[in-house]
C-alpha cells in the first residue's frame, strides 16, 4: 500500500509521530502513519517555491495535458482509490465508484479545459498613448489542508484549480482519511514535474498549523469546520496571506405548502442522509408549512425508517457509518439533548446502529422550534429537523437566520414564490424543488461563517490567481 508523502518529487516516510487510522466500519485500526515534521514541511514548502517560476511559465495547453493525464490515472486505478476510500471513511464502495470518482477524474478534466480559457478584458486605452490589458498570474506557494469526509474529492476540489492557474503547493490530507490522497501523490509524481505539488500527512494543529503560518505560502486553502477556519485565517494574517475557507453549513430546506410532498420525501431521503450526513450541504433544517407539516412529517418518517445502512452486503448499504465514535457521540448527543428537553420528538432512529461500527440510525427530530440548538447547529451526522412555519416572511426570516451560509433549497410548485424566495435567501447555493447536486462547471463556497472563496468553476480559477494591470505608453 502507498503510504509515502510527497516531497520535492520524492516519496518520502513522515518523520513525525504516528496517527493511528481508523476504519469506521468495524472500529478496527487499519493503519499507521508517520506525520510530516517541522522540517519536512519546509523542505515540501521550499520545493514549491523552487518549482513555482518554471511551472508558472508553462504554457497553459501543457499544464492541461498534465491535469487530463491526472484524470485518466484516477479513473485507471479507480478500484484502488475506492477500496481505500470505502475502508477509510466507512462508505458504501459502490456509491464511491459511482459518485465520487468520476466526479473527481471530471474535475481534474474541467480545469484542464478551463485553464485554457480564462478571460479578461480587452487591451484598451484608458489614458491617452498608454495601453492597458489585465493579466491573470498564479498567486505562489497555496498550501491546502483537506477534510475527511470526501478526502480524494476535496483533495481534486483543491489541487485542479490550483496548478491549472499556474501555482504550485503543498497538500495536507485529514489526519483520519489520508490515504487516497497519498495513493495520488504516486500518481501525480509521474506526471508533473518535481515540487509542483507535495503532500505532507499529518495533524491540524501541527501540519496544518505549520502550514497556515509559513511565510513563504502565499495563499492558504481549508475545508473543515468554522473553528479550524477561524484559526487558520488567524495564522495567515501575520504573513497576510490570501484566505480560500470552505467551512461548515446548516442548509435549510423551505418546504411550501404547494411542493410535491413526494419529492420532497425523496430527495430528503437522499439528500439529508447522503454520506451519512457528514456533508457540509446536507438537507438537514426542514421548515415546513404548518398546513403540510404532519404529513410530511409522517411521509419523511416511513421513508427514513428504510434507509439500508450496515448490512453485512454493503452493494445494498445506502450510508456507512459516522467516521469516528467521537462524532457518533457527538451526534448522539444532539439528538438525545433534543429528545430530553422536549425541543423535539424523535420520530424515528435516535440511536446507535448496532455492531463495532460508529454507525448511527437515520434520524428525524420533528416539531423542535427554530432558536433550538439541534435546529441551529451543525450535527454533521444523519439527522434532520422539520420545524412548522406560519407564513413566507418567518421561513425566509428563519432559513436566514443562522451563522452559516453554504446550501439553502426551496420546494414549491410555484415559480415567482420559489425565485423570490431564492433571491432573498444569503446562501452560496439555493436549489429550486432539488438539493445536493453539484456540478464542475459551478461555483461552490459560503458566505457568512461558512467561509469564502469557491471550489470548483472558473470562480475557483480566479481565486487562485492575481489580476495584473500592464500599461505600455506608446
Ligand atoms: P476539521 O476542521 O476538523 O479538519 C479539517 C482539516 O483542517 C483537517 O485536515 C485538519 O487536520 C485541519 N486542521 C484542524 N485544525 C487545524 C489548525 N488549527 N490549523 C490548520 N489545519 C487544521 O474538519 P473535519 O472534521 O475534517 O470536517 C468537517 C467540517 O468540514 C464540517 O464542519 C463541514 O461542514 C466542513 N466541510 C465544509 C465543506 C465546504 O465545502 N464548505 C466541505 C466539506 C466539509
Amino acid at each position: 500500500m502507498q503510504d509515502l508523502m510527497l516531497i520535492d518529487g520524492a516519496l518520502v516516510a513522515g518523520e513525525g509521530e504516528a496517527e493511528a487510522i481508523v476504519a469506521p466500519a468495524t472500529g478496527e485500526r487499519c493503519h499507521s502513519l508517520p506525520e510530516a515534521s517541522p522540517q519536512q514541511v519546509d523542505a515540501a514548502v521550499e520545493a514549491a517555491e523552487r518549482a513555482f517560476p518554471a511551472w508558472a511559465a508553462t504554457p497553459p495547453g501543457e499544464r492541461a495535458a498534465a491535469l487530463l493525464a491526472i484524470a485518466d490515472a484516477i479513473d485507471a486505478d479507480a478500484a484502488a482509490f475506492a477500496d481505500l476510500e470505502a475502508t477509510d471513511c466507512g462508505k458504501p464502495r459502490h456509491l464511491v465508484v459511482a459518485d465520487e470518482i468520476p466526479a473527481v477524474s471530471d474535475c481534474f478534466r474541467f480545469f484542464a479545459g478551463a485553464a485554457r480559457c480564462l478571460t479578461a478584458p480587452l487591451a484598451g486605452e484608458y489614458l491617452a498613448d498608454h495601453t492597458s490589458f489585465v493579466r491573470r498570474d498564479p498567486v505562489g506557494v497555496v498550501a491546502s489542508i483537506a477534510p475527511w469526509n470526501y478526502p480524494l474529492m476535496m483533495a481534486a476540489w483543491k489541487i485542479a484549480p490550483v496548478i491549472a492557474a499556474g501555482n504550485t503547493m503543498v497538500i495536507k490530507p485529514s489526519e483520519l482519511t489520508p490515504m487516497t490522497t497519498l495513493l495520488l501523490a504516486d500518481k501525480l509524481r509521474a506526471i508533473l514535474p518535481a515540487g509542483v505539488i507535495n503532500v505532507v500527512a499529518g495533524r491540524g494543529p501541527t501540519v496544518g498549523a505549520a502550514l497556515a503560518s509559513h511565510p513563504k505560502v502565499r495563499m492558504v486553502s481549508v475545508t473543515g469546520s468554522v473553528e479550524t477556519g477561524r484559526s487558520v485565517m488567524a495564522a495567515a494574517t501575520a504573513t497576510l496571506k490570501r484566505t480560500h475557507l470552505e467551512l461548515g453549513g446548516k442548509a435549510p430546506v423551505i418546504v411550501y405548502r404547494d411542493a410535491d410532498i413526494a419529492s420532497v420525501v425523496e430527495g430528503i431521503r437522499a439528500f439529508g442522509y447522503y454520506n451519512a450526513g457528514q456533508d457540509c450541504t446536507a438537507a438537514c433544517r426542514l421548515y415546513a408549512d404548518g398546513r403540510i407539516y404532519d404529513n410530511l412529517v409522517a411521509d419523511l418518517t416511513s421513508a427514513v425508517s428504510t434507509i439500508a445502512y450496515a448490512d453485512a452486503d454493503d452493494a445494498k448499504n445506502e450510508i456507512g457509518p459516522l467516521i469516528s465514535a467521537r462524532q457518533r457521540d457527538r451526534v448522539h448527543g444532539f439528538v438525545q439533548r433534543a429528545a430530553e428537553d422536549g425541543s423535539g420528538e424523535v420520530t424515528v432512529g435516535g440511536e446507535f446502529g448496532s455492531g463495532a461500527g460508529f454507525f448511527f440510525q437515520p434520524t428525524v427530530v420533528a416539531g423542535a422550534a427554530h432558536e433550538d440548538e439541534i435546529v441551529r447547529r451543525e450535527v454533521f451526522g444523519p439527522v434532520v429537523s422539520v420545524t412548522p412555519f406560519a407564513d413566507e416572511e418567518t421561513a425566509i426570516a428563519w432559513a436566514n437566520d443562522s451563522e452559516y451560509g453554504l446550501a439553502s433549497s426551496v420546494w414549491t410548485n410555484d415559480i415567482s414564490k420559489a425565485m423570490r424566495t431564492a433571491a432573498r435567501l444569503q446562501y452560496g447555493c439555493t436549489w429550486i424543488n432539488a438539493h445536493f447536486a453539484l456540478t464542475n462547471e459551478m461555483p461552490h463556497g459560503g458566505m457568512k461563517a461558512s467561509g469564502h472563496g469557491k471550489d470548483m468553476s472558473v470562480y475557483a480559477l480566479e481565486d487562485y490567481t492575481v489580476p495584473r494591470h500592464i500599461m505600455v505608453k506608446f
